[in-house]
């Protein structure tokens, strides 16, 4: 059954250095100290502004070492708490994504999670029998156009949205990220909250439209969008200075969190996954 069109809200809940890659593979101790609290200082405001509307949000395991009760704050809310990798890195190879999901297995169980978002939206085609083995039913990590459903043996994946202006791709297989030849491509990856960021009033329209054309688009937001960490974006120059395509991620974007939340219908991934095997 194809479920009512709604906006498939999703956040994946990561630390403010996130899109840097320089602190991958520091200590999980030394990225607490770097994080300075913000992850379990957001989620109440963050939780507060998401009301009252269900969405999915992505957790990175390893703040469930130093915060062990921010699953359930996110579940009590209401929301979905899915998986964004353990560590917030690259995952291209099936040992490294075999460890992470080894890592976090004991929380994944506790918590029932059943969704997986990998980190840059860029995964690779191996990674669904490891999710289907490890109790997922569906995976968030391509890009693609709305309304795309695959199924990959058991496990549903359901793309991040894009608005294909040259027509549909023939092919959806991993790795399918934001570069060069998607855009080229002539698909325009709006559910990117670099996207939001850049051209809020056009990534509204588009929602809207793409819901009156009866898709469901899946679009993501990163708490440090919407809950602005202390002294931001300063301490983060260092980082905007080596590489300038991060700043979009740096613009608050909670005035669109708030429009969509009033103007939209809004469902987590999970339920219209759900909704769908109907
Ligand atoms: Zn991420």
């Amino acid at each position: 059954m194809t479920p009512s069109p709604r906006l498939l809200l999703t956040i994946d809940y990561e630390s403010w250095f996130a899109p840097s890659r320089r602190y991958d593979f520091l200590s999980s101790q030394d990225r607490r100290i770097l994080d300075d609290g913000f992850v379990y200082d957001a989620i109440d405001p963050l939780l507060e502004k998401l009301s009252p509307v269900k969405t999915s949000v992505y957790l990175v395991g390893e703040f469930v070492d130093w915060y062990p009760d921010l699953p359930q704050k996110i579940a009590q809310a209401g929301h979905e708490v899915g998986f964004h990798c353990q560590v917030h890195r690259p995952l291209n190879t099936v040992a490294d994504i075999k460890d992470d999901l080894e890592k976090s297995r004991e929380w994944r169980a506790k918590y029932h999670v059943t969704g997986f978002r990998a980190p840059m939206i860029n995964t690779i085609e191996e990674v669904y029998p490891l999710l289907e083995q490890n109790g997922f039913c569906y995976s968030s990590s391509l890009y693609a156009p709305a309304g795309t459903l695959i199924q990959k043996g058991k496990i549903w994946e359901v793309p991040v949205s894009t608005l294909p202006l040259l027509g549909h791709p023939k092919h959806i297989l991993a790795p399918r990220r934001m570069n060069i030849p998607l855009v080229l491509g002539g698909e325009f990856p709006y559910g990117s909250s670099m996207m939001s960021g850049l051209f809020r009033p056009v990534v509204f329209k588009i929602i809207e439209r793409q819901l009156k054309a009866g898709f469901s688009p899946v679009i993501f937001l990163h708490p440090y969008e919407i809950i602005s960490p202390d002294n931001w974006p300063a301490r983060f120059r260092r980082d905007l200075l080596a590489n300038p395509l991060l700043y979009p991620f740096t613009l608050n974007k909670s005035d669109f969190l708030r429009d969509i939340v009033k103007a939209f219908p809004i469902s987590t991934v999970a339920e219209y996954v759900k909704e769908s095997l109907q």
